[in-house]
């Protein structure tokens, strides 16, 4: 791992870990504060539930109290009690001591003697409830209790349920009455009202048929208002009756589901705001790796741009010395080494002249003159200009020219300037390929004047990059070569300032074609 690497992961955990910790926690407690809300809902439900059980229990104690009233007979008592309470299909009233059952109904009950059968088979089997039952009433407590267990009664609605309960007549002889209720009637008759009341807009309340043992969905044959089982619901079994269950859950958004959705808003807006500190953190890292790279590009740049002083300034020094001692053995050979020293001092102006550039550029002090030219005209120029050039790199370079004039309004020195770093590009990165293409030509109301060569050509991935400052391609044919990476720099920076570009259009191996494109001058012809 490098240095730099390793500062970079040092920032990356000062920023982001103590959020991911925080919400980590975050995460955590909002799930803890979720549960006790949900539990405090949830006894909140119960506590309901509790109550209406009481009133059921309530109204049965009601009933047993008419049942034992002394005032009258116990038989006047059960008359009554069936004729008020239309949910009471049978009431069986057996004698403890003489074990004679007495069975009263309402009129459309049919009572023969399977019936009479059937209730007897009962209390075969429920003596020890009856035994049980007739304990509590000597220590004082009347205690109701459910029954069930017999088989369904004929003559009777199939829907039925039971409670029972000791009591003694008015010559206190000891009986047990059997109440077989019409169950969904009941529910009805005795809680409907009370439920009506708690449902108010707030809950659904509903009564129903469940068997914890085989846990199969619960069959509900009474609710207030549409009860959902798919939503959050509570479940407590009423006392009074066997296998009979109450159900409570809320109308609309169940206050859990409005925790859920508060922490859940919560979360997002943890998440979000992770992520908005990674973006951050990542930009941070990027921006911190592009300084770095621009410092490495210096670097390398004040390097380059040494070597490439260096060279000339060697050579203008080793022929003027010898010069100037005189030691030349012929004029051709003076001419020589005269030539060599003004081609060099020319590639240190124009070194020079592209450092200066770019500093003016880089302290937005360059300015340009734009003035009417003609793109076939400068094109010439520069080409004769590059002609000794040319012969020295032993490469040709065609010329084609639009026919027709191309009018442009330029900076004649700055389009000098351009042009003869892509020159210069094409040459140097030609990769001994001694043919190269000027052309001028029209495009779409745009002047251009491209430069074409069979070198070494650029990666796409490069392409991106090669306008950079400083930027030059890794890889042994580039480095082999001199150059500063400031060159395509100026060329764009000078096209910007014509309103125009410098495109490229490049594949390695096959070679590169630079084209810059001026606005043409409408007026330019006039
Ligand atoms: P340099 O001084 O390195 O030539 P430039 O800014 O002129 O700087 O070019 C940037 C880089 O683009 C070069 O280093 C080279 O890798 C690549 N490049 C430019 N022109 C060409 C070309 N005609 N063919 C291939 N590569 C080129």
């Amino acid at each position: 791992m490098t240095k730099e690497v390793r500062a970079l992961f040092l920032i990356l955990i000062i920023t982001v870990a103590p959020l991911l910790v925080y919400a980590f926690l975050q995460v955590r407690s909002l799930d803890e504060d979720e549960k006790m809300a949900a539990a405090a809902y949830e006894k909140q439900l119960d506590v309901i539930l509790f109550s209406l059980n009481q009133y059921a229990d309530d109204m049965m104690n009601r009933w047993m109290r008419q049942l034992a009233d002394q005032q009258n007979t116990l038989d006047e008592n059960v008359t009554q009690l069936i004729i008020g309470n239309e949910s009471i299909q049978m009431l069986v009233l057996r004698n403890t001591q003489t074990k004679q059952d007495s069975i009263y109904a309402n009129d459309y009950v049919e009572i023969n003697d399977s019936t009479y059968q059937k209730v007897a088979d009962w209390y075969d089997r429920k003596d020890s409830v009856i035994n049980r039952l007739s304990e509590y009433l000597a220590a004082g407590f009347q205690k109701i209790q459910p029954a069930d267990g017999w088989k369904t009664i004929s003559g009777l609605r199939a829907d039925q349920t039971g409670v029972t309960v000791m009591v003694y007549d008015e010559d206190s002889i000891l009986y047990n009455a059997l109440f077989i209720l019409e169950k969904k009637f009941w529910v009805e008759q005795v809680l409907g009202l009370q439920m009506q009341k708690i449902d108010q807009d707030q809950f659904t309340i509903a009564v129903g048929n469940w068997h914890e043992e085989t846990q199969q969905s619960p069959n509900l044959f009474y609710q207030t208002t549409l009860f959902s089982l798919k939503k959050k619901f509570i479940r407590r079994n009423l006392w009074i009756l066997p296998d009979t269950y109450l159900y409570i859950q809320s109308k609309g958004k169940s206050y859990t589901d409005l925790i859920q959705n508060r922490s859940r808003e919560n979360l997002y807006f943890l998440l979000f705001s992770v992520m908005v500190v990674l973006i951050g953190a990542f930009l941070m890292i990027r921006n911190i790796k592009n300084t770095l790279k621009v410092a490495q590009l210096k670097s390398d740049f004040v390097s380059n741009v040494s070597h490439e002083i260096r060279t000339p300034l060697s050579l203008i020094r080793m022929y003027a010395e010898t010069l100037m001692l005189g030691r030349v053995p012929s004029e051709e050979k003076k001419k020589q080494y005269y030539s060599t020293i003004h081609h060099e001092s020319g590639r240190l102006t124009f070194l020079v002249n592209n450092i200066l550039d770019f500093s003016r550029i880089e302290g937005n002090r360059k300015t340009y003159r734009l003035e009417k030219s003609e793109l076939n005209t400068l094109a010439k120029r520069i080409h004769e200009n590059f002609s000794h050039y040319f012969m020295e790199h032993q490469v040709k370079c065609k010329l084609h020219l639009s026919k027709v004039p191309l009018s442009i309004l330029v900076d004649d020195q700055a389009f000098e300037e351009a042009l003869s770093n892509l020159i210069e590009n094409a040459v140097k990165y030609g990769n001994g390929q001694n043919e190269i293409e000027l052309s001028t030509f029209e495009v779409n109301g745009f002047a251009c004047c491209s430069i074409k060569d069979n070198g070494i050509g650029i990666s796409k991935a490069a392409q991106k990059h090669i306008f950079d400052k400083f930027y030059r391609v890794e890889g042994a044919l580039t480095q082999k070569t001199k150059g500063t990476g400031l060159g395509l720099s100026l060329v764009k920076h000078i096209m910007e300032s014509h309103q125009g570009e410098v495109t490229v259009e490049s594949k390695p191996n096959l070679g590169s074609t630079f084209t810059l494109k001026f606005p043409l001058n409408e007026n330019g012809n006039e």
